[in-house]
């Protein structure tokens, strides 16, 4: 049987008693979601601003690199030949022509018994076929040099091209840039690359209960934490904020906020999306221009999730709860966020842990769960990190990863493997869908 009909099928008749309306399982959640989201265009960065951006170009060698044989050592350039039988004992007498820093190229050609005194990073003089390091040699009386051991031809030279070869492809389209990157590229003369756009992603918060941070928090008031979180998400994510700030509970004030969102890329809101009669979020999805694709996930925390579009542009309505908005963050905006700034990993690395403790659910949906991981004996241990309710937003600071349980399982005893998704970004990213 097709996989997604499966656990569509898992989904709802477990989660029959949840369910007011069709839930659609993660999976299918996704590929909707990926499916619909474009690849934006490119744009030219300076090297500067390049670090995290996905390269939209081949890049291919312009010269070879390094351009020109030079010398590995501070020491003397020599012919092989003349110290072939040098030794501590019978060291091989050689004239020296001249001192030949980095940044300069010999105008001599080395002539048998010549040496020419030379820095790391020198041209290797021609007539020259190796480098006798510093600690090999001795300064001798009238401008000659003492050479205390023999070595093979190219000793000690950097060959031109041993590190790049001309016109070979060295930086792939897709290539995500680090530190080492970035230096490659400077080393073949680029200072500009062409990257994929950053995504400018709209956030909306939704509510009448919402104050900001530093107002006066005045009964019945809580403040909004959601749009800092995303904002920070986004940040992570290698996107670009833009706060709309708060729309209160009314179909005026969120079309009007929504409109304003339009500038950007993608639109995240959050808070509005159950069942409540003020949860007017997707009313604004279901209005013309508009296009709602699924609302409702068989996962928790996270269940109420619109998905959609508005006049073209990606539109989440992420639930209220803080900790369901960044795990529905996680499952369907981080991937469509690097998807469309033309990453290929877009999923966190998930990998697979021994949980500490018993697990229990209480209904079939895929739960996500608050864990913390540590090493033993080569091993990954999880054990939550506390209360699991999803307006818990402690446990999610305490957190390194989320604990994936399948729709159909409902207990998982301790001892037992789960595949931890991991939030930690030093585990990176991967191309491989695992839950
Ligand atoms: P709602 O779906 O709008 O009913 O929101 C669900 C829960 O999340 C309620 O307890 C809200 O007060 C809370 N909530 C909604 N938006 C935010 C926000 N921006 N920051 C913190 N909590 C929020
Ligand atoms: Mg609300």
């Amino acid at each position: 049987m097709y996989d997604g009909y499966k656990s569509l099928m898992i989904c709802n008749s477990l989660c029959a008693s949840v369910a007011k309306s069709i839930m659609i399982p993660v999976k299918e959640a996704r590929d909707i979601v990926l499916s619909q989201v474009p690849i934006l265009g490119t744009e030219k960065v300076d090297l500067f601003s390049a670090l995290g951006r996905v390269l939209a170009e081949n890049i291919a060698a312009p010269y070879n690199v390094p351009p020109h044989d030079n010398s590995a050592m501070d020491g003397y350039a020599v012919r092989t030949e003349d110290v072939r039988n040098a030794s501590r004992d019978l060291p091989e007498v050689l004239d020296v022509l001249e001192d030949l820093p980095a940044g300069y190229v010999s105008q001599h050609r080395l002539e048998a018994r010549q040496a020419i005194r030379i820095m790391t990073g020198a041209s290797i003089p021609e007539g020259a076929n190796a480098v006798i390091r510093v600690e090999d040699t001795e300064r001798a009386e009238g401008n000659r040099v003492r050479i205390f051991k023999a070595v093979p031809p190219r000793y000690d030279i950097r060959v031109a091209g041993e590190d790049i070869r001309k016109g070979e492809v060295i930086l792939q389209k897709g290539t995500v840039f680090r530190p080492a990157e970035v230096g490659l590229l400077a080393s073949l003369g680029k200072s500009f690359a062409q990257v994929y756009q950053r995504v400018q992603v709209a956030i909306l918060a939704t509510g009448d209960e919402l104050v900001e941070p530093d107002e006066p928090l005045q009964p019945g008031k809580i403040i909004n934490s959601n749009s800092y979180a995303l904002a920070a998400l986004v940040l992570e994510t290698g996107a670009i904020p833009i706060q709309l700030g708060i729309a209160r509970d009314s179909q005026a004030d969120l079309e009007a906020k929504f409109s304003a969102g339009l500038r950007a890329d993608m639109m995240i809101s959050s808070g509005g999306v159950s069942v409540g009669d003020y949860d007017l979020v997707k009313d604004i999805l279901n209005q013309s221009g508009a296009a709602m694709e699924f609302w409702q996930v068989c996962m928790k925390p996270g269940k109420p999730l619109a998905f959609g579009s508005i006049s073209g542009k990606p539109t989440f309505g992420l639930p209220g709860n803080p900790v369901s908005s960044m795990v529905s963050y996680e499952i369907f905006v981080r991937p469509a966020l690097l998807k469309m700034m033309g990453h290929a990993r877009i999923y966190r690395a998930v990998i697979s842990a021994t949980m500490e403790e018993e697990l229990k659910k209480t209904d079939a949906r895929k739960h996500f769960m608050r864990v913390t991981l540590h090493q033993e004996n080569g091993k990954y241990l999880a054990s939550t990190t506390g209360a699991q309710g999803s307006g818990i937003l402690s446990s999610m600071a305490k957190a390194n990863g989320l604990a994936v349980i399948d729709e159909a399982r409902m207990v998982v005893k301790a001892g037992e493997e789960v595949p931890v998704m991991m939030l930690d970004q030093s585990f990176g990213m991967s191309n491989d869908r695992d839950f």
